[in-house]
């Protein structure tokens, strides 16, 4: 399986400065074994289409997604109107958006549902808060969160969601989860998916760790077992360090 990296903006970057970072990524040597992709704001969606032009490097991914494709949800952006943009892939339960706006599992079900149904990958996030990992209760939530956001997906017999292991303590914190704990979360989450989609189902799921990564330690995700790639914030603002973290993400 090909590793993914996808970029998480988050709220930076307007149209002006997205064109331009797309334009500036495009000039990096880009890794033909590794598939990138931006998740950029909905207002900066065409821009980057724009800049683009037919390139398909990098993917075209949004941040968040409603679940009914049109009607009176004021404020809201349809799985229908993001592939007009043509977007891959959506995020969906980032622990910011759980944390600040209150989405809840039972959201998240239903955002990953629609996105899958229209043809988008949603790319699921979940992961422990730092207080509950004290705890020791990583696997209790992640298997919680897991099977809530998978109840209404459909086996569509190839890739169709994504996961994203990201300890909510990792996020932004310079402190990255260790690779063969984030290993152990990984199995975790595919067991969950094995038991509702089989063994070889879950197997070729894509679960991508996310946390603190950067170019110097991407290396030791992508060539932990069952860590098929990864979810990068801070890292990503930037083309040129970016692009250096692609690089590192290839295979040996
Ligand atoms: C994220 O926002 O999904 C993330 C992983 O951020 P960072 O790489 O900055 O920790």
């Amino acid at each position: 399986m090909k590793t993914l990296i996808i970029a998480n903006w988050k709220m930076h970057y307007g149209p002006i400065k997205a064109g331009a970072w797309i334009r500036a990524f495009r000039r990096e040597r880009l890794p033909k074994d590794v598939d990138i992709a931006v998740a950029v704001p909905h207002v900066s969606l065409a821009a980057a289409r724009a800049s683009l032009g037919r390139a398909s490097i990098p993917a075209l991914a949004a941040q968040n997604s409603f679940w009914i494709d049109d009607g009176a949800y004021t404020g809201e952006t349809s799985p229908a109107m993001l592939l007009e943009f043509g977007v891959q892939y959506c995020l969906v339960g980032h622990s910011e958006r759980r944390k600040n706006l209150g989405e809840t599992d039972d959201m998240v079900a239903k955002k990953a549902a629609a996105l899958q149904k229209s043809g988008i990958i949603p790319v699921i996030c979940v992961g422990e808060t730092e207080a509950q990992n004290k705890k020791g209760e990583t696997n209790k939530v992640l298997r919680q969160q897991v099977s809530a956001a998978i109840a209404d997906l459909k086996d569509g017999g190839k890739v169709s969601f994504v996961f994203a292991y990201e300890p909510v303590w990792a996020i932004g914190s310079g402190k990255p989860c260790p690779a063969q704990r984030a290993k152990e979360a990984h199995e975790t989450i595919r067991s969950v998916v094995a038991k509702k989609f089989g063994a070889a189902h879950a197997q070729e799921t894509i679960i991508l760790y996310g946390g603190s990564v950067d170019a110097r330690n991407i290396g030791e995700y992508v060539t932990t077992t069952g860590v098929n790639g990864a979810l990068v914030g801070g890292a990503s603002l930037d083309p040129r360090v970016f692009g250096l973290l692609c690089r590192a993400a290839m295979p040996t």
